[in-house]
């Protein structure tokens, strides 16, 4: 198939804020590599999961590619063209195609605006439709994220709400124009469990209805199970493993990503024992030398302190970056 995403060697490096004293002592600037090297495609229509703990880049990765930051460097390729290279204005216009679904609902929406204004807002910033056919498209994109009665949604403020309800009124607002490609980052974190999968499903529902692409990043890989048709798993800036939802469930074979399988409560899966990585994620300021996860692996050889993995071919399209597979 034809990819819509396409990310190659992606790079998002923050300088670190220097004290008076470094300065004086000239001390090198320091970077936090954020996003080191990120590379994916994701096709029409499908959707990727990326799965990653705090600090691993995910959701740094998420917002490059819609770029609410710029990349320091690689190429972002939308449909086949570069928008790195695209001016405010024209990523203004393109904003349309490319939304995105923040994890905290309450942040994200006007308390004093009633939901149905503040989705027909939407409408109205990129000049679609009139006053009467903007009211129309709303409350038919309230049906379909289920809050019905439409018309009585329409005029609630979102503290009349739910949780779940906010969130649904999010998701209206980002589908209702239309996009091609929709970030989710950590869209169902912040909810109750029984209400995140009745989220997860509504997603799924309206990605195939609507043929979306999607960029589902989270931090809990059970959640990815409804919804992504492949899976990234990023640590500290480098994605270490890729494939598809059975590559990575079944047959995971990086060994961070066997331990955050082994995490996952699923009574299904044939787990190997439970495996928990030695110690914290290192700071992403000061990365470990070679593999990046080595200080907590089990399976450590020398190689591993001295060599960067790079992420090779198991099989099909199930790629992995780690030496025992060399
Ligand atoms: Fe462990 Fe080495 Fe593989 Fe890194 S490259 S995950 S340290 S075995």
């Amino acid at each position: 198939g034809m990819a819509l995403i396409e990310v190659k060697d992606l790079k998002k490096h923050f300088p670190v804020r220097r004290g008076p004293i470094d300065a004086i002592l000239r001390k090198p600037k320091k970077y936090v590599k954020a996003v080191d090297g990120v590379s994916f495609r994701i096709e029409e229509g499908k959707s990727l999961g990326l799965v990653g703990e705090s600090g691993s880049g995910k959701t740094t990765t998420g917002r490059v590619i819609l770029r609410l930051e710029e990349p320091t460097a690689g190429t972002i390729l939308f449909d086949g063209k570069d928008i790195t290279k695209l001016s405010k204005e024209e990523m203004r216009k393109l904003r349309k195609e490319m939304q995105i679904i923040f994890q905290d609902p309450m942040a994200s929406l006007n308390p004093y605006m009633r939901v149905g204004k503040a989705i027909e807002h939407a409408l109205e910033i990129h000049g679609i439709g009139d006053r009467s056919s903007r009211k129309e498209m709303v409350l038919e994109m309230l049906k379909k994220v289920n809050l019905e009665p439409a018309e009585e949604f329409y005029r609630r403020y979102p503290r009349e709400l739910s949780g779940g309800q906010r969130q649904r009124v999010v998701i209206a607002r980002a589908l209702i124009l239309k996009p091609r490609f929709v970030v989710a980052d950590e869209a169902v974190a912040m909810l109750d469990v029984s209400v995140r999968s009745q989220l997860l499903k509504l997603l799924q529902d309206l990605r195939k209805e609507f043929n979306l692409t999607m960029l589902f990043i989270t931090h809990d890989l059970a959640t990815t199970k409804y919804v992504c048709d492949e899976i990234a798993v990023m640590y500290l800036g480098k994605i270490v493993e890729i494939g598809s939802f059975e590559d990575i469930y079944v047959n995971p074979k990086h060994p961070y990503t066997q331990a955050l399988i082994s995490a996952v409560p699923e009574p299904t899966l044939k787990k190997k024992k439970k495996f928990i990585p030695e110690g914290e994620t290192p700071n992403p300021i000061d990365v470990p030398s070679g593999c990046r996860f080595h200080p907590r692996c089990p399976y450590r050889m020398d190689v591993c302190t001295e060599e960067e993995p790079q992420l090779k071919v198991v099989e099909g399209n199930h790629r992995v970056a780690c030496h025992l597979y060399t």
